[in-house]
C-alpha cells in the first residue's frame, strides 16, 4: 500500500467480475474455434451489448503470418487396458495439447511418452501446452500420474477438426470528442486458467462498460478482445494506419486477478505517455511493484511495440506471466484470483484512464504567486504547522507554466494525479489557473 492509501476497488464490481470469470472458466478457448466465440458471445450478452464480433477467414494474411485453420475439439482421452482414463478432456481442457490433430489408435507406453507433457518440478500441475503452427497431437498430465504409468497398450482418442474456418475477435469503439484514442487490448485464447488470462478478459469488459457509460469522453476508446499474437497481428494489419495516427496510450490487460503483486511492462523504448501515467500510479499506489524489462515481454506488446509499429502500449499487471509458479498450469485456477484483486486492478486502470482524460497543461493567470490567503486557500496566520498544505498549493502553482501537463505536474509535486486534480479544479474555479492552449 502506497503513501496515499490503498486503491479500494469497488467490491461489488469485483464480485461481478469474479462471477463472469467463474462462468467463462470451463470454456475451451484457443486461438480459433467455439470457445472464443462462446466467450465473446457471453461478453456481448452479459456486459457489452455493443461489442462487434468479427470473423477473419483462415488463410488471411497478417503481415508475415496467416490466419491458421480453425480448431474444434469434441473429446480427447487416454484409456489404459483396464479402461481407466489417464487423461480426459472432459475433466479439464488443459489435458489435451491445444490444436492437437485428430487421432484414434492403440499405442505402447514408449510411443505414448513421446506425446505426453508434464512438469517434474510441479508433480501435481497439468501444464498448458499448444502447437498452433506445427501439426501434432499430445496430452498433458500431472507428473505424479505419468510416473505411475505401466508398460502396456493405451488407447488414445482426440476427436478434433482442423479445417479452414475463421479467427474470431471482438472490438468496441467508443467515440470521444477527439479522434485521438486509447487502446485497451486483452486476449481470449487461453483455456481454463484464471490469472492468465480470464482476469484480463473480465477486467477489460468491466473497464469497457465503465467507459461506455461515460457520456463525455475526451478520447476515443478502442477496446479489443483478440486471440494473443495472431489476433493482435490480424487486428493491427487491418487498423494500422488509424492506430498509428491516433493512439496516445494503450494497455495490454493481462494477469490482473490475484492480490500477490503488482508488475509493470514498459513499451519497447519506454518514455511514452502510457509509460508515464502507468509508472506514476504504480509508484503512488503500489510502490513495491516489479518493473520488468521489455526483454521479458510476453504478450501482445510484442506486436504493438514492434519496430515501426511502436504504439505507446504498456501493461499494468499483478503477478505477471512467467512470474508466478502457477503460470500456464492447471494451478492457475479460480482460487488464485479474488474479487478484490480484480477490483483493485480495475480501479488502477480507471485511475490511469481518468488521468489521461484530464491530462492538460495549465498556466497561472497572473504573474507572481497569487494571494491565496484572501481566497481562503492559505492560512493567513503564518505558522510552521500550517505550512504543508500551503506549500503544496504553491508548489502546484509554481509548475503551472503551460508546459507541464497534469501527469508531469503530479510527478514534480509528488502527489498522485487524482489528488492533485482536486487542487487544480479548486484553483481553476478561483480563476487562478486556466488551460494552456
Ligand atoms: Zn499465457
Amino acid at each position: 500500500v502506497g503513501k496515499f492509501g490503498a486503491l479500494m476497488g469497488d467490491t461489488h464490481i469485483g464480485e461481478e467480475m469474479f462471477e463472469w470469470a467463474t462462468e467463462l472458466f470451463p470454456l475451451c478457448r484457443s486461438i480459433t474455434g467455439a470457445g472464443v466465440r462462446e466467450t465473446l458471445a457471453y461478453l456481448r450478452e452479459r456486459v457489452l451489448p455493443c461489442l462487434r464480433i468479427v470473423e477473419v477467414a483462415s488463410g488471411t494474411a497478417a503481415f508475415d503470418w496467416h490466419v491458421p485453420d480453425e480448431w474444434h475439439i469434441r473429446d480427447a482421452y487416454i484409456q489404459d487396458a483396464s479402461g481407466r482414463r489417464i487423461a480426459d478432456y472432459r475433466v479439464s481442457n488443459l489435458q489435451v495439447v491445444g490444436y492437437s490433430e485428430p487421432v484414434d489408435k492403440e499405442v505402447d507406453l514408449a510411443t505414448l511418452q513421446k506425446h505426453l507433457h508434464s512438469l517434474p518440478s510441479q508433480p501435481d500441475a497439468v501444464p498448458y501446452v499448444t502447437s498452433y503452427y506445427s501439426r501434432t497431437w499430445g496430452f498433458c498430465i500431472t507428473d505424479r500420474i505419468r510416473r505411475q504409468l505401466a508398460p502396456g497398450r493405451y488407447h488414445v482418442v482426440i476427436d478434433t477438426t482442423l479445417a479452414p474456418g475463421s479467427l474470431t475477435y471482438a472490438e468496441l469503439i467508443l467515440p470521444g470528442r477527439e479522434e485521438r484514442e486509447v487502446l485497451l487490448s486483452t486476449y481470449v485464447c487461453h483455456p481454463s486458467m484464471a490469472n492468465d488470462n480470464l482476469s484480463g478478459v473480465v477486467v477489460t469488459a468491466a473497464l469497457a462498460r465503465d467507459m461506455a457509460s461515460q457520456s463525455n469522453r475526451r478520447y476515443t476508446y478502442r477496446i479489443v478482445f483478440i486471440p494473443e499474437t495472431i489476433g493482435a497481428l490480424v487486428y493491427l494489419s487491418h487498423h494500422f494506419e488509424d492506430m498509428k495516427r491516433n493512439t496516445i496510450a494503450g494497455f495490454v490487460v493481462t494477469c490482473v486477478g490475484d492480490e500477490r503483486a503488482w508488475s509493470f511492462m514498459p513499451s519497447r523504448m519506454g518514455g511514452t505517455l502510457a509509460d508515464s501515467v502507468a509508472l506514476h500510479f504504480l509508484r503512488h499506489y503500489a510502490p513495491s511493484f516489479t518493473h520488468y524489462d521489455f526483454l521479458d515481454r510476453g504478450s501482445d506488446e510484442r506486436q504493438y511495440c514492434s519496430p515501426g509499429v511502436d504504439l505507446p502500449v504498456v501493461s499494468i499487471m499483478r503477478s505477471a506471466y512467467r512470474g508466478y509458479p502457477e503460470y500456464h498450469t492447471s494451478l492457475d485456477d479460480l482460487s488464485l484470483i479474488t474479487p478484490q484483486g480484480l477490483a483493485d486492478s480495475l480501479e488502477m486502470l480507471k485511475r490511469n484512464l481518468t488521468a489521461l482524460e484530464r491530462n492538460r497543461r495549465y498556466r497561472l493567470t497572473c504573474y507572481g504567486e497569487p494571494q491565496l490567503g484572501r481566497r481562503g486557500m492559505y492560512p493567513l496566520l503564518g505558522s510552521k504547522e500550517c505550512a504543508p498544505a500551503g506549500r503544496t498549493v504553491r508548489n502546484i502553482l509554481a509548475y503551472c507554466d503551460g508546459e507541464h501537463d497534469l501527469i508531469q505536474l503530479a510527478e514534480r509535486v509528488g502527489l498522485p494525479a487524482d489528488s492533485l486534480y482536486r487542487w487544480i479544479e479548486e484553483l481553476a474555479s478561483a480563476g487562478l489557473l486556466e488551460e494552456a492552449p
